[in-house]
């Protein structure tokens, strides 16, 4: 059997100038690409061996899309760059006085260090939650969430017991921000249009979609007129809006909120808050509230070689005084300036300070239905806005045979309401589901 002892990183020695890239998202991604090959050796460790497009995630995660159409892998991504060496480890640690990041399987010496590692969610230290709800970061949580609903509904489908069939069908979303608007908005338009001719036994009029917040709108981040229609058009598809609520504990059957009100459920999903993904080794001054501090080059606070962009990175200025949203553009806008800064570095050229160009927000509620806040203050919806988020979602997907994939399936779904991906085929095993278990279990037998 292999022993982690006979693996160690293996990246070729360099005389040109190594940048170390943590991470494979949107940040390292747009970094990379802008590094010509002939000036420097890039070394890319991530702990996913592809690039994920997470605004497309909720989709996965309510049978819309195939996983593998959301992800590009990070081989692919640069096979023709002649100097990029992938490996698809978890980074531990960082040593800024030797210069070397470490892995389990050894370390690797920078000349930069650029941290992009993005956030994770944000459990506000409640084990209890983070063991028992579906956060959704990541391809593998929105395949787990997929599996989940739709085992849900089986057991549903079976069970005579009136509570049960109730916890099954009971699916609360904390967090109100993009990911839990879209997440509500998708999985009523499944209770509408799919899942009544799937399970034809089955009311979904007892089918509750509960979607809470701890403040007083949907889309906090968004304008007030967007979160005014993202509401109304939630209300429409019967999404249960709960604001000003906060979650207190959950056990994996029952959510007990602060006020002392409780939801039987078998699915809480955690879209309640992110945090950074930092790393240990840099000391603990560089951190503000889980993001690296960064100057307008993107450098750590008091370093000159090491670097966090994106969502890890925290960069205050009068403009942005509490930094910028954790959204794509800022990381797909820094990685291209810092690639473009580290060019001229090698030319003892001035760098160009950032200067974040904001593009505005967008967010889908359902079929056909979206809010959108434009640079200069305008906000759009309805018909118009779902057109723009498609456009624009497409057209920031990496790979064409993506695009053409999604663009496929988009075209289908808005013609037949179909939903093509409904298949359990990594069946998800909640430790309080006994039934669910023995089911996973017999079903495994050949
Ligand atoms: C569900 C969801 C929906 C979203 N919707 C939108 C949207 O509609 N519009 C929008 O603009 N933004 C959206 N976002 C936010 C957007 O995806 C992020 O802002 C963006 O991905 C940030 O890019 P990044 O490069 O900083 O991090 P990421 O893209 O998250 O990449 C982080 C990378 O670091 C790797 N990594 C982390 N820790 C380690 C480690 N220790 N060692 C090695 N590798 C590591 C990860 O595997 C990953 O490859 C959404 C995010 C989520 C989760």
């Amino acid at each position: 059997m292999l022993q982690l002892d006979q693996l160690s990183l293996n990246i070729p020695d360099t005389t040109k100038p190594r940048v170390v890239v943590i991470g494979g998202g949107f940040g390292a991604v747009n970094l990379t690409k802008n590094l010509p090959s002939d000036q420097f050796q890039v070394v890319m460790l991530s702990k996913q061996n592809y690039h994920g497009f997470w605004p497309l995630l909720y989709q996965v995660a309510t049978a819309g899309l195939e996983p593998e159409s959301i992800g590009e892998p990070i081989r692919k991504l640069f096979d023709d760059h002649s100097d990029f060496h992938f490996r698809f480890v978890r980074v531990t640690g960082i040593d800024p006085v030797a210069k070397t990041v470490s892995t389990l399987i050894g370390s690797v010496r920078y000349d930069y260090l650029v941290i992009a590692t993005g956030t994770k969610s944000n459990y506000f230290g409640n084990k209890e939650i983070e063991q028992n709800a579906f956060g959704l970061k990541h391809l593998t949580d929105a395949v787990n969430l997929r599996s989940q609903l739709l085992q849900s509904f089986e057991q549903a489908n079976l069970t005579q017991d009136p509570a049960l069939r109730q916890g099954l069908l009971n699916i609360v979303i904390a967090g109100a921000g993009p990911t839990g608007v879209e997440l509500a908005g998708s999985l009523a338009e499944m209770r509408q249009h799919v899942l009544p001719k799937d399970y034809p036994n089955l009311d979904f009029r007892q089918m509750n979609i509960y979607l809470v917040d701890g403040l007083d709108r949907v889309l906090p981040p968004m304008s007030p007129e967007a979160s005014q229609h993202a509401h109304g058009y939630l209300l429409k598809l019967g999404v249960n809006i709960k604001l000003n609520k906060l979650v207190d504990s959950y056990d994996g059957t029952t959510v007990r909120f602060k006020d002392g009100e409780e939801i039987p459920t078998q699915t809480l999903v955690w879209a309640a808050g992110v945090t950074g993904a930092t790393i240990e080794g840099l000391p603990a001054e560089t951190v503000e509230r889980g993001r690296y501090l960064v100057n307008d080059f993107n450098q750590i606070l008091g370093y000159t070689d090491i670097f966090a962009i994106g969502d890890v990175a925290v960069m205050k200025s009068d403009k942005w005084p509490k930094g910028h949203p954790q959204v794509a553009q800022p990381a797909i806008q820094q990685g291209t300036l810092l690639a473009e800064n580290l060019v001229r570095q090698r030319r003892n050229e001035a760098w160009k300070h950032f200067d974040y160009f904001d593009k505005g927000s967008l967010a889908i509620v359902g079929r056909a239905r979206a809010v959108a806040d434009l640079p200069g203050k305008h906000t759009l919806s309805g018909f118009i806005a779902w057109i723009a988020w498609l456009f624009v979602h497409i057209y920031y997907l990496v790979g064409f045979r993506n695009k053409l994939i999604v663009l496929t399936n988009w075209a289908y779904r808005l013609f037949t309401y179909q939903r093509g991906t409904r298949i359990i085929i990594q069946p998800y095993i909640n430790d309080h589901d006994k039934v669910g278990q023995e089911f996973a279990r017999q079903q495994a037998i050949d």
